[in-house]
Order: C-alpha cells, then sequence, then structure tokens
C-alpha cells in the first residue's frame, strides 16, 4: 500500500465502533480496519483509537485546552457563543459539539485532497513542539488548519484524539483483542507484549510487521503501576495472606517510575507522563544508580527526617516558580520500593528477588522505603500504628513471592489506610464565591462515574488555601465550556479528593446522594476522570455507614 490512509475511513470506523454495543462487534470492527492498512497507520490508528495524539512516555503532549478549541470552531464556523452553549448542552461532549458545528457552516472545505492519518500525525507533532512564546497562537493556527481541511466526521474525532475523551468504549482489553485477531496472534501474547510497551500504536506496529515477540520492557518506555487492594483491617489482612510479608510505610506523595538508561534519567507520573522537570534533584541523585534501571517509588515531600504536607508537591507537579525555590519550599524524596528493570526485566521474579537486587543498586545512592516483616494482625497494627505516628498514611503489605502485575490490582499488594473514607471526584461546575471571594472561583460542584455517565454528588466550598483557588480560577475559566453569569459548567477533567463526615440521600443531586461537609483534601492531579470513584462505591459507603449507625437490618442475625 502506498500513501497513508483516509482520515475519513478512520473517523467512519470508529463511528461504527461506538455504535454498536456489542464487544466482540467492536473488536471485529476495528480489527477488520486494521488488516487493510499498513504498520505505520496501524501505529498511528491504534494510538489515535485509544484517545493519544502522542506515544505513552512522551515528553510533550499535544493536549489543546477546551477554551481554545472553543474558540478555534467559534472562528471557522461563525457560531456564536450561544449557539456553542447550546450544542454542548445537548450533546455533552465537545467532539460531538465540533460535529454540529463544522456541519452548520456555510462553506464546506473542498474535499480535493483528504486530510490522512499522516496528516494528523504531523500536525500532532508540531502541536506538540510549539513551546514558549507565541507558541498559542501557533498551536491554534495548526487546530485551526485541520478544522477547516476537516468534514465534521473528522473534526470530531480529532476533537475526541485531542481531549482524549474518546468515548468509543474502545477500551485496552478490546483493543488487544482488535491486534490478536487482526494479526492472527494470541490474545495472550498480545496482551504481555502491552504490558511491556504500554504503548498500544507501538503493540500493533509490531503485530502488524510480525515483531511481537521481539518487544521488550527498556527504559524511557513507562508501563502501567501495579495497584494495592484496599483492606479494612488488620485481621482482614492476616487472614488474607496467612503469612509473613512485608509490611511498607504508605507514603503519601507521588507515585513515580523513575527509568535510567546510560547516564539520563526520566521519570514519569502515575499517568504515564514525564515528569522529570518537576523534579531535577531526584534525577540527579538517580543518575548515580549503577546500571539501566527502572525504579517504583513514591516522591514525597520530606525534610529532616520528617515527611512535610502533601499540599507542598502541588506546587511543583506544575513548576509554579523556578526550581532552586520551589526545591527550598517543598524539598522532597524519592523512596523506592521496587525494581522492574535491573538491565533486564524483572516483573516475573518474585518480590522478595527484586528488593534483593534493589538493595544491591539502590544502598548507598537514594532511600529505600522502610519495610519490616509482619504475619499476625497485633504486628500489622504496631506498624500501622508507628508509620501514622511518623506521619504516613498507613501501611501497603506485600507478599514476598508476588511478581509485579502491571496495571492491576493484584491481591499481592494490600493498603491500609486511616478509616476516614475520601472519595475522588470530577469537577463539573464551577461558581464564584461571595464576600472574600467575590473575584475568585471557589464553589466547585463535583461527580462520581455511573456507567459512562457523570452524576454529582456534593458542592465544596471548602479546603483549598487562597493560592490554590487562585490557580483553580485560571483551570476553571480554561476549561469553561457554557456559562450563566457567575456559574459555570465545565469539562469534567479537574480530580479532587473529597473528605466527608457522611453520605445522605438526597433529591438535589442526580446521584440521589450528597456527601455531607465535603472538603477538598487535594487536587489530584496525577488522576484523570476515568479513574474517580463510582456511584456504587458512594452507595456502598452509604449502605455500610448505614450499618454501622444502625447495626444490621432486622433478621441477619
Ligand atoms: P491509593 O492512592 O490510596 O490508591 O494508594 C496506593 C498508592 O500508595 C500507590 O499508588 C502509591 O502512590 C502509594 N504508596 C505509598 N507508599 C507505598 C509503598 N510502600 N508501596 C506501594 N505504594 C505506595
Amino acid at each position: 500500500m502506498t500513501g497513508s490512509a483516509p482520515l475519513g475511513g478512520f473517523a467512519a470506523v470508529l463511528e461504527d465502533v461506538k455504535r454498536t454495543r456489542s464487544k466482540k462487534e467492536k473488536v471485529r470492527i476495528f480489527s477488520d480496519y486494521l488488516s487493510g492498512i499498513g504498520a505505520g497507520d496501524a501505529e498511528t490508528a491504534a494510538r489515535l483509537a485509544t484517545g493519544r495524539s502522542s506515544q505513552r512516555g512522551s515528553r510533550d503532549e499535544a493536549q489543546v485546552g477546551y477554551s481554545t478549541l472553543l474558540e478555534v470552531l467559534r472562528e471557522v464556523t461563525g457560531a456564536g457563543r450561544e449557539k456553542v452553549s447550546g450544542a454542548y448542552l445537548k450533546h455533552g461532549d465537545l467532539g460531538e459539539v465540533a460535529e454540529e458545528l463544522l456541519g452548520e457552516r456555510r462553506e464546506q472545505p473542498l474535499f480535493s485532497e483528504p486530510l490522512t492519518l499522516d496528516d494528523l500525525e504531523s500536525t500532532f507533532l508540531r502541536l506538540r513542539s510549539a513551546k514558549g512564546k507565541g507558541s498559542g497562537a501557533t498551536r491554534k493556527g495548526l487546530v485551526k488548519s485541520l478544522f477547516l481541511r476537516a468534514s465534521p466526521l473528522e473534526g470530531k474525532y480529532v476533537v475526541k484524539v485531542l481531549t482524549g475523551e474518546m468515548r468509543t468504549g474502545l477500551v485496552a482489553g478490546l483493543l488487544e483483542e482488535a491486534v490478536a485477531r487482526a494479526y492472527s496472534v494470541p490474545k495472550e501474547v498480545v496482551a504481555r507484549a502491552h504490558m511491556l510497551v504500554g504503548d498500544p500504536g507501538l503493540l500493533a506496529a509490531a503485530a502488524a510487521r510480525k515483531e511481537l515477540g521481539a518487544l521488550k520492557m527498556t527504559p524511557f518506555r513507562p508501563v502501567n503501576f501495579m495497584l494495592a487492594e484496599p483492606m479494612a483491617t488488620p485481621d482482614e489482612i492476616a487472614a488474607h495472606f496467612e503469612k509473613e510479608v512485608y509490611a511498607e510505610y504508605k507514603y503519601d506523595g507521588v507515585r513515580a517510575q523513575a527509568h535510567k538508561l546510560g547516564g539520563e534519567v526520566r521519570i514519569y507520573s502515575r499517568r504515564l507522563e514525564e515528569i522529570t522537570s518537576s523534579f531535577p534533584e531526584v534525577a540527579a541523585t538517580l543518575r548515580r544508580v549503577e546500571g539501566n534501571v527502572i525504579l517504583d517509588g513514591e516522591i514525597v515531600p520530606y525534610s529532616d527526617g520528617h515527611p512535610l504536607p502533601f499540599q507542598l508537591l502541588q506546587r511543583r507537579l506544575r513548576r509554579l516558580e523556578d526550581f532552586e525555590e520551589a526545591a527550598r519550599k517543598a524539598p522532597v524524596t524519592f523512596f523506592a520500593f521496587d525494581l522492574l528493570y535491573h538491565g533486564e526485566a524483572l516483573t516475573d521474579a518474585p518480590l522478595k528477588e527484586r528488593k534483593r537486587i534493589l538493595e544491591g543498586a539502590f544502598r548507598g545512592v537514594g532511600t529505600l522505603a522502610h519495610s519490616e516483616p509482619v504475619k499476625e494482625a497485633s504486628e500489622i497494627r504496631a506498624a500501622f500504628r508507628r508509620s501514622r505516628d511518623l506521619g504516613y498514611e498507613g501501611l501497603v503489605l506485600k507478599d514476598p513471592a508476588s511478581l509485579y502485575t502491571m496495571g492491576k490490582r493484584g491481591s499481592g499488594w494490600v493498603k491500609l489506610k486511616e478509616e476516614l473514607d475520601t472519595i475522588d471526584a470530577v469537577i463539573v461546575a464551577a461558581e464564584y464565591g461571595n464576600g472574600k471571594r467575590a473575584g475568585v472561583i471557589s464553589d466547585y460542584t463535583f461527580a462520581v462515574r455511573d456507567g459512562d455517565a457523570l452524576k454529582t454528588i456534593g458542592k465544596a466550598y471548602s479546603g483549598l488555601s487562597d493560592a490554590e483557588i487562585a490557580e483553580m480560577t485560571a483551570k476553571m475559566k480554561e476549561l469553561t465550556v457554557e456559562s450563566h453569569g457567575h456559574w459555570m459548567r465545565v469539562s469534567p477533567s479537574v480530580v479532587v479528593e473529597v473528605a466527608f463526615d457522611s453520605v445522605q440521600r438526597s433529591e438535589r443531586h442526580d446521584s440521589g446522594y450528597a456527601l455531607r461537609f465535603p472538603r477538598i483534601k487535594r487536587v489530584r492531579a496525577d488522576k484523570s476522570a476515568s479513574e474517580i470513584d463510582t456511584l456504587e462505591r458512594v452507595s456502598a459507603i452509604f449502605s455500610k455507614q448505614r450499618l454501622k449507625l444502625e447495626g444490621p437490618p432486622r433478621g441477619s442475625r
């Protein structure tokens, strides 16, 4: 095949994938499409279909803010603000808004030279490399050039990729199935390769070239983190493992995967975004580790042997001040607790072995996470108290025999936190405050996930510092899709961890519940809207709390 595949065909395929509810059909449609295009296009298509405009872990993202997209859409289509906000209200999806508006524009583009996947890829590359002064205008220009050439359906998917909100239901597992089917490779082989390279594009290209077997874990290609399963009590945990396990302090910072290759270090966040430039001193320390490695650990605000408030990290993540100032105000330490790669992948070695190698490579260079052996519930309880007394969040208990299961909440790792529940929710609307807070956007309505929908469960006014509110004000303005006076609907993107006293039934919110006395504990910049808590969890907390207050339902004893 010569030339790159047309974008129109790709958009039509995604539309078909989206339309069918059957997972099998989604797989069939996308795999048929993959089999008909070359390996290079398959790489782009697989990446775009999962809502990514660049390879996973790449330093720069091509993301374009909602307000820029809306502005360019208005320019290209001549639609007014009213019209745009009406369309958003109708669809609740910016991609669909673009489709509608582009469909109504007076002058339709001439389709003499249809956009291809390569065109999109090269525009995204230019978007990613537009930096510094004047880059805002360049980015706008690039997006505009796409909208000017795109058909309504193409425009819809350009927007969907740029906002990362595909909503086609082609989740990672189904994409793997499609790749397996398209290139006649066993599903397990594809899933395994996907774990090792992380990126769906590299996966599809390797499968198309029959090179899956050659894919290896490599520094600078971040992989999904292993996650811990929550358990409520030391007794439950002792009964779960029934053997001696490691009890590690649960550090309250940001999860970090540190890669070292030759003399270079790159650090990735839980979302697999590169955050090296936020923590140059961590990178400098890790450069001294011998050999090529991938470490797993937590970057913690820390000084003189004590953890500092988590909030200090937020400014560093957003690089609000120059490095020296940031490092002085918020010194950090990287606590390493796992080793995924040491010249070769170690994820299939038991934790005990990984720790042995980690200690050899890391002792004397950096700081290892505190770890002690425990077995009985009483020992777990004592270690938990010690951790809390030292200012940590609790414990993560780990089976020495467990393998590193990427991206899974395996039962090999279990976490024990303070009893108080918090909920991760996404902000969907915001309002200007009153009195002292009249000029700033300080009231936030937040929602949890219910299947594909978002359902509101409360409104929080407290918890953030003035500086954080100032940052939020800018962020909310950027995310606004519709405003009425002092109220605005925002694109669901900012995740907050909300503490509360209890869950109540409520008519006011469409979830049917409301959090009582909600306060924002922190902004979870490390989480995306797809990772927030579900309505199911809220309702489980509601039932559990009723059980606590009222005792078990009658007749159950
Ligand atoms: P949570 O954020 O409540 O789901 O708890 C899991 C998180 O705890 C991980 O993603 C890490 O960021 C963090 N964590 C802190 N200390 C450790 C540790 N020793 N082992 C594993 N994870 C840890």
